[in-house]
């Protein structure tokens, strides 16, 4: 079971585990070295629950068990990704498959998924025989899943 509620800038995910434990995601935009900046000991629960209370407040009180919980970690975890404008240059013995060359945020719930076709469409190509080289087949590739890359200089 899964719940994903998101409002302007901010998320809230739960996800209900097999063994019944509950793991859930907050996110939020903040400047980028607000992890280090905001003052914060992660370590510390309490010190995360009253910036929760604080920063998500326009959420419903209930979201708040969450962090008042005893047995809780949080783990901060900066996301970033590559310039969206990036193009390269195919190369014969190298290329990205998956988080490398796709902007997959952590809570879409289509990354694996996703870097396994990535792997499944380039396996299908180094192993048929529609194209000339492994640098085509490559391209192919390339041009399908990422649209960024191209031959030549
Ligand atoms: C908190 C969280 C929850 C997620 N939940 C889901 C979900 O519910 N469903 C879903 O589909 N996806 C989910 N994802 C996304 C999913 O985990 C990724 O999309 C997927 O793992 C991408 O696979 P990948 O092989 O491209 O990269 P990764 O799984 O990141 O594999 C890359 C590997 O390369 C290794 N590596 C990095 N640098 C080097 C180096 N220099 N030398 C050698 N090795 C290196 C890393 O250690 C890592 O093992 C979640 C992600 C996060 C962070």
């Amino acid at each position: 079971m899964k719940v994903f509620a998101f409002r302007i800038e901010q998320s809230i995910i739960l996800s209900a585990k097999g063994e019944e434990s509950l793991s859930f995601y907050t996110g939020c935009k903040v400047s980028e070295n607000w992890v280090q900046d905001c003052g914060i000991d992660f370590n510390d629960k309490q010190q995360v629950f009253e910036w929760f209370k604080i920063a998500f407040s326009p959420w419903i009180t209930q979201r708040q068990e969450l962090f008042s919980g005893n047995i809780i970690w949080c783990i901060p975890c900066p996301q970033y990704h590559f310039p969206l404008h990036q193009t390269w240059p195919t190369l014969p013995n190298l290329t990205l498959l998956g988080d490398a060359s796709h902007r997959m945020p952590p809570y879409a719930g289509e990354g694996v998924n996703q870097a396994m076709q990535d792997a499944f469409e380039l396996a299908e190509n180094l192993t048929n025989d529609g194209f000339p080289d492994i640098q085509t087949a490559i391209a192919h590739y390339e041009k399908k899943n990422t649209g960024k890359s191209f031959i030549g200089n």
